[in-house]
Parts: C-alpha cells; structure tokens; sequence
C-alpha cells in the first residue's frame, strides 16, 4: 500500500508547507519514495556508474599465496644475524606467476621476483639493491639492513575469501571495477537504470535553434538538467518545452508517468499568474507545494502522479536557471540516488571564508564559491560575484556551494564555512 504524502508529513511535529526547512523537505522526500527493486546482471565493463545491487562476497583470497613484494632474496628472518653480516647460500630462482619447488633451509635462499610465490619455510625478502654483495651463489647481508617479515605480503591481505568485497548500495567506480576483476568476478548484479523524464514548462522559452521572440529566453534548463541526470546515471526521457497550456502539461504529465520512475520539471510551481503547472499537478496525483525556507529556489513541488494505473515520483523545481540546479542538488540528486538503491553521501568540507558574507538565519543559502589552495597550502573560499538565482554564470565560474545553515547568520572573514565540491555532486 503506497503510503499517502499526508502519512508521512503528520509525522514532523510542526509542518507548514510555506515555510519548510530544508532539512524537513529533504526528510519528507526521503520518506515518501520507494526504491526501485529490479535488478539487472551485466559484464564488468558496463558496471561503471551502476549501483551494486548486493554485496559482493570474494570467492578467493587476494593475493592466494604470500609472496614477494620485491625482486630480492627470500629467506628465514630467523637467520639474520644482528651483530654480524649473513651471508646465505643461493638455491633456486622463484619467478611471479611460476610454481616452483623450491625449499630453501636454513641458511639458504631464493632469488625471487615480485609476486613470485614465497617458499615454503620463508617470511623475510631482501631486495636485491640492499644486498651488501651478491654472487652467483650466495648473498651477504649487512645487520641492521632488515627485520624478519619485511618485504613479504601475506595471502588474503588485500582481500579474503568469504568476506565482502563491496558493499551493495555502491556506485561503482574505477577501483571497484578492478577490484572486481582481481576477484575473477566478470558478471555484477545492479539496480535497473532509473527512468526520468523532464521537462521545461514556460510560455517565454524557446528552444535553440528557434529565433528568440522579443521577451524570451532559451531554454537552458533542460540542457542541466541533462546534464546532472545523465552524471547521475539515469536513462533519461528529454520531453521537450511544454507551453503553460492545462492540455499540454496534463499530455505531457501522463505521457512521462507512463514510461518513467520520476519526473523532473522545471518551472511553473512559484505562485505567479498564468501557471497551469500547479493545477494539472495536483489534479493528476498526490502533490505537494512548499515554499522552503532557502536562497535561492524558494517554490518546490513534490508528490506522486498517477495515469492509467502507473505513477511517478514528481520533482517540479522552480524555472530560475540557478534555483533548478540548487532544487536539484539538494532535493531531487538525493532522492533519485535513494530511488536507485544507491549510497553515495556528500561529503561537506569545512573551509576558511576569504571575506565576509551576509546571510539572514532562518533559512538554507546555497552560495556559489570558488575554492583554492593559496601558497601555504591553506584552503580558502569565496563567492562568486553575483549570486542571484538567474545568474547561470555563477554556477560555471565557481567549483563548489558554500552552504549556511538555517541558523547561522553572517560570515566574518577568516570563520570556517562548509562547502560541497562541485566534483562531488557532478
Ligand atoms: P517560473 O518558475 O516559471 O516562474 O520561472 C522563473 C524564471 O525562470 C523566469 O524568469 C523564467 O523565464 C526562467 N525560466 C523558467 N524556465 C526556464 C528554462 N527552462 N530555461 C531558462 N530560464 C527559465
Ligand atoms: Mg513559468
């Protein structure tokens, strides 16, 4: 029984959807939806970005014998002698990849090659650039030069059998693959992609290509829109401009729940004149209108539409350039990674602020910052010029989001801020 947005919002002691916290909205959010289950396998290379749909347990232990993480001499630490130098008889050649028998006693060793398996009886390498002389049968060692153990890996160190390899929930990136691979592993399960339309609602855009009538802007959003989906790993469904016409929205509302997990639109849910967007969302489902205590991005609307038997989780961001992509990182990013199965938490860094910023407590600012490293090697941000909401330029000259808080006010120079790196959201 899919729960009602009512259900989950009685749950918060204080509701008032005109004047929502973010941390509220973001909490709703995440209560309301449901992950998608289904599940896929695909070859290794095709896991990249792909949310692992279990824990991968390791079939083997990596590496399977102790071996030699050098090219040297392996031998029993038990010999070295501390005061004196040792000097060992040379028995065999161990080459990586290659069994051999050999069984050096005491006082004997093998020359051995990194990877190359350790004999039997052996826990100590010496490689061989540290060797006081090396001749074709024997070594000498000065004391001091090593301990017992060093130079050796153990079986299973970097993983071992039976234990979780990755956990499920992951998204899969560079290192796992060739984690993956180390294990023989050549076939993963992964959540199904998400499916998500979006959309731009607006009389005054036009498409590019089009010429620009007097008072009109192109379409910008939904190229980031695309752009942050498709980082997110989404199959997207690009619906296109919709004209703010009640038939129009309603044809394009039904058609994305038909064929898509969520919908994301841009525009239409601040309480301007000559919206339709509003209306037709709430008459095709469960929607809700917030106006969230934050800057920028103020309106959000969010809910579940439902046409001919299927639904569709809602995300309708506000039409402001800048605003759709703060809405996004901060609402829909979280939402849709939950919707995949995925755990991929941001990470937040606290950074000294190069100068002073205003802000009002009580709401959530999202200020766009540059980051750098001055020549001490201290990290300081700061904004980027101008931060209103249409600006698009402050969102590509900057590298990260200076996020107030509700409660904080303003920002002396010198104080800690936190920031979220762009490269951690794109
Ligand atoms: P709205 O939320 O529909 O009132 O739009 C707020 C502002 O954002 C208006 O100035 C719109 O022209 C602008 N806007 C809305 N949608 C887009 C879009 N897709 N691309 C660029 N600007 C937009
Ligand atoms: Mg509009």
């Amino acid at each position: 029984m899919m729960p009602l947005l009512s259900d989950v919002t009685s749950c918060l002691s204080s509701y008032d959807p005109d004047a929502l916290p973010v941390r509220d909205a973001q909490r709703i959010i995440n209560d309301f939806l449901e992950p998608v289950r289904e599940t896929e396998t695909v070859a290794l290379l095709s896991a990249l970005g792909r949310v692992l749909a279990q824990d991968i347990i390791s079939p083997i232990s990596v590496p399977a014998h102790d071996n030699s993480a050098m090219d040297g001499f392996a031998f029993r630490g038990a010999d070295l002698d501390p005061a004196a130098p040792t000097t060992l008889a040379v028995v065999g050649t161990v080459y990586a990849g290659r069994p051999s028998n050999a069984a050096p006693q005491a006082g004997q060793c093998v020359r051995i090659m990194t990877g190359g398996v350790m004999p039997a009886g052996c826990d100590t390498v010496i490689p061989q650039e540290h060797c006081a002389a090396i001749s074709d049968d024997s070594v000498t060692i000065r004391p001091g030069t090593l301990a017992t153990g060093d130079n050796r890996r153990f079986a299973g160190e970097d993983l071992m059998a039976g234990r979780p390899a990755l956990e499920g929930g992951r998204v899969i990136g560079p290192a796992d693959l060739g984690l993956l691979a180390s294990l023989g592993i050549a076939t993963i399960p992964v959540t199904r992609r998400l499916r998500v339309a979006f959309f731009s609602t607006g009389d005054e855009l036009r498409s590019i290509g089009e010429p620009l009538d007097a008072g009109c802007v192109y379409d910008s959003n939904r190229y980031t829109l695309f752009g942050m989906l498709t980082r997110l790993g989404c199959e997207i469904i690009d619906m296109g401009i919709v004209r703010d016409e009640p038939q129009a929205l309603e044809d394009a509302l039904r058609s994305a729940c038909a064929s898509a997990d969520a919908i994301v639109t841009s525009g239409g849910v601040s309480v301007g004149a000559a919206d339709y967007t509003r209306q037709i969302m709430a008459e095709l489902g469960d929607v809700t209108f917030w106006k969230i205590g934050m800057r920028p991005g103020r309106p959000l609307a969010f809910g579940r539409i439902s046409s001919d038997g299927k639904s569709a989780f809602l995300f309708g961001l506000p039409g402001n350039p800048v605003a759709v992509m703060v809405s996004f990182y901060f609402f829909a990013r979280a939402a849709l990674l939950r919707m995949m199965g995925a755990n991929a938490p941001v990470e937040m860094v606290k950074v000294k602020s190069a100068a002073a910023i205003r802000k009002k407590p009580g709401r959530t600012e999202y200020q766009r910052g540059i980051m750098s490293t001055d020549a001490g090697g201290n990290q300081t941000v700061r904004i980027t010029g101008s931060q209103g909401s249409g600006i698009l330029r402050s969102m590509t000259e900057a590298n990260c989001m200076v996020v107030l808080h509700d409660e904080q006010g303003n920002v002396s120079a010198g104080d800690m801020v936190d920031i979220i790196l762009f490269s951690g959201l794109m």
